[in-house]
C-alpha cells in the first residue's frame, strides 16, 4: 500500500518508543529502571478524581462544546489572571486534547509551505515533527549549556528571516529544566515586536520551579506582546493527569476560533468528565502541586549529585521541570567488549542493554552530546539507577 508522504516525514515520538521499548523488557523480566517517561510518578490528587467521579454519577458523558465548556474557559481564565495578571475572554480560550493537541491545531492553522518556525535546540521532541506535518520549515537555532540553554537576542536575531512566521519558546524546558527570567524575555520580545512572528509559549511545566525561581510569561510583558502570542498550557503536569488528555491555549480571538474549527473536524470535544476534573484542578486545593515540587526537588538535587560524581558524566543544575540533561560526550570514541560509543543513540542503548537503565538520547532533542533522563521517579529508583549507569560508563575504556 502507498501511504500519504506526509506520514513519512515524520518520526514516532521517541520518549514514548523508549517508555514501550522498557515496558516491553520488563515484560520479558528484564529488570529495566525507566528515565525515559515524561509525566509525574505520583497519582492524580484525590479531589480530581472525586470530580470525575461525580462527573460519571451525574451523566455528564456528552459531547460538550467543541472548544470546552464555560466552566473549564472561566476557570482557565482565571488562572491566567491570578498567576499572570493576564486578562483572556471566553472567545480567547480553547480547550483541547490535552496541550499537545493545542500545539498540533495551532501549528496546523498558522503554517504552511514557505513557512519558517524558530525552535531553540534542545528542544521538545515533538515541535519539529508537529511543524513539518504542517508542511511548514522548522528552523532550529542552538543553544550552548554556557548560555544556560537559552535564547539570546543574538541567536534569535540570525534565525530571522521574512519567512518566519513563529517561534516556540518553553520555559521551564522539556529536556534541560532550564527557565528564562523576566529580563531575558524583555530582551527577546525587543528583537521579535518588530516582526510579524507569531509567539507560542509552551508553559507546561510552568509550577515545577526550584529555589524560588519565578515564573513569567512572555504575554505578560506588553498588550502588543499579548495580542501576538499564544500561552499552550494543561493539567496534564502539574497535576499528574497525563492519561486526562487536557490542554488548552490563550490567545488572540482569530487564531482560538480557527483552532475550534479545526478541532470540530477532528477529535470534537475533549472528553466531557476530563475537563469537570481539570475545573476541580485549576479552582480547587493546589496542595499536592507543592507536595510534588518539593519531592522533585529533592530528587533533582540527589540525581544531579549522583551524576556529577561519575566521572566523564557533567550535570548541568536545572532550574525547572523534572529532567536533568548530562553532558556525556566525554565517553564518546570509547568502547565495551566491542561497542563502540559514537553518539547519545548508542550510549542509550548500550545503557539498555548493559546496565537495565532506559534514557533518552540527546540527539532526540536537538543536541547530541547530552542525554536526558527523567527523575519523576522514587529516589531508590534514582539511586540504584545512577549506580548502574556509573558501573557501565567504568566499563567503557
Ligand atoms: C508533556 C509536554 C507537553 C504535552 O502535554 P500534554 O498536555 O500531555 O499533551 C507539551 N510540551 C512539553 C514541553 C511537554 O513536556
Amino acid at each position: 500500500m502507498k501511504l500519504a508522504q506526509r506520514i513519512g516525514r515524520i518520526k514516532p515520538s521517541p520518549t514514548l518508543a523508549i517508555t514501550a521499548k522498557a515496558n516491553a523488557l520488563r515484560a520479558e523480566g528484564r529488570d529495566i529502571i525507566g528515565f525515559g517517561a515524561g509525566e509525574p510518578d505520583f497519582d492524580t490528587p484525590e479531589n480530581i478524581k472525586a470530580a470525575a467521579v461525580k462527573a460519571i454519577q451525574e451523566g455528564f458523558t456528552k459531547y460538550t462544546p467543541v472548544g470546552g465548556i464555560d466552566e473549564l474557559k472561566d476557570a482557565i481564565i482565571a488562572k491566567m489572571s491570578r498567576d499572570h495578571g493576564l486578562p483572556y475572554k471566553r472567545s480567547q480560550v480553547v480547550v483541547s486534547c490535552g496541550a499537545k493537541h493545542s500545539l498540533y491545531n495551532l501549528i496546523q492553522i498558522l503554517c504552511e509551505e514557505g513557512d519558517e518556525v524558530i525552535i531553540p535546540a534542545p528542544y521538545w521532541v515533538s515541535y519539529v515533527d508537529i511543524v513539518v506535518l504542517a508542511g511548514a520549515t522548522p528552523v532550529i537555532v542552538d543553544t550552548p549549556e554556557e548560555g544556560g540553554f537559552k535564547l539570546t537576542p543574538e541567536l534569535l536575531k540570525k534565525a530571522i528571516t521574512d519567512r518566519s512566521k513563529a517561534i516556540i519558546l518553553n520555559s521551564p524546558s522539556n529536556p534541560t529544566g532550564s527557565a528564562y527570567h523576566r529580563r531575558e524575555l524583555e530582551a527577546l520580545a525587543a528583537v521579535i515586536e518588530p516582526t510579524s512572528m507569531t509567539v507560542i509559549s509552551d508553559d507546561i511545566y510552568e509550577k515545577i520551579l526550584y529555589d524560588g525561581f519565578e515564573f513569567f510569561s512572555i504575554a505578560a510583558i506588553s498588550e502588543a506582546l499579548r495580542n501576538r502570542t499564544v500561552v499552550v498550557n494543561g493539567v496534564s503536569k502539574a497535576y499528574a493527569m497525563t492519561g486526562w488528555r487536557i490542554g488548552y491555549a490563550a490567545g488572540p480571538e482569530e487564531i482560538i476560533a480557527a483552532i475550534t474549527k479545526l478541532q470540530s473536524q477532528n477529535t470534537s470535544n475533549p472528553t466531557s468528565i476530563a475537563q469537570k476534573a481539570s475545573v476541580e484542578a485549576l479552582n480547587g486545593d493546589q496542595s499536592a502541586v507543592a507536595m510534588m515540587v518539593k519531592a522533585f526537588r529533592e530528587r533533582r538535587n540527589i540525581i544531579v549529585d549522583a551524576l556529577n560524581a561519575i566521572p566523564s558524566i557533567s550535570c548541568p543544575l536545572p532550574q525547572g521541570a523534572f529532567y536533568v540533561f548530562p553532558n556525556v560526550s566525554a565517553l564518546y570514541g570509547r568502547s565495551c567488549k566491542g561497542t563502540k560509543i559514537a553518539n547519545s543513540s548508542d550510549l542509550a542503548a548500550y545503557l539498555l542493554d548493559e546496565a537495565n537503565v532506559a534514557v533518552v538520547p540527546g540527539a532526540d532533542f536537538g543536541n547530541d552530546n547530552y542525554i536526558r533522563l527523567s527523575y519523576a521517579t522514587s529516589l531508590k529508583l534514582i539511586e540504584e539507577g545512577i549506580k548502574r549507569i556509573g558501573r557501565a560508563c567504568t566499563r567503557l575504556v
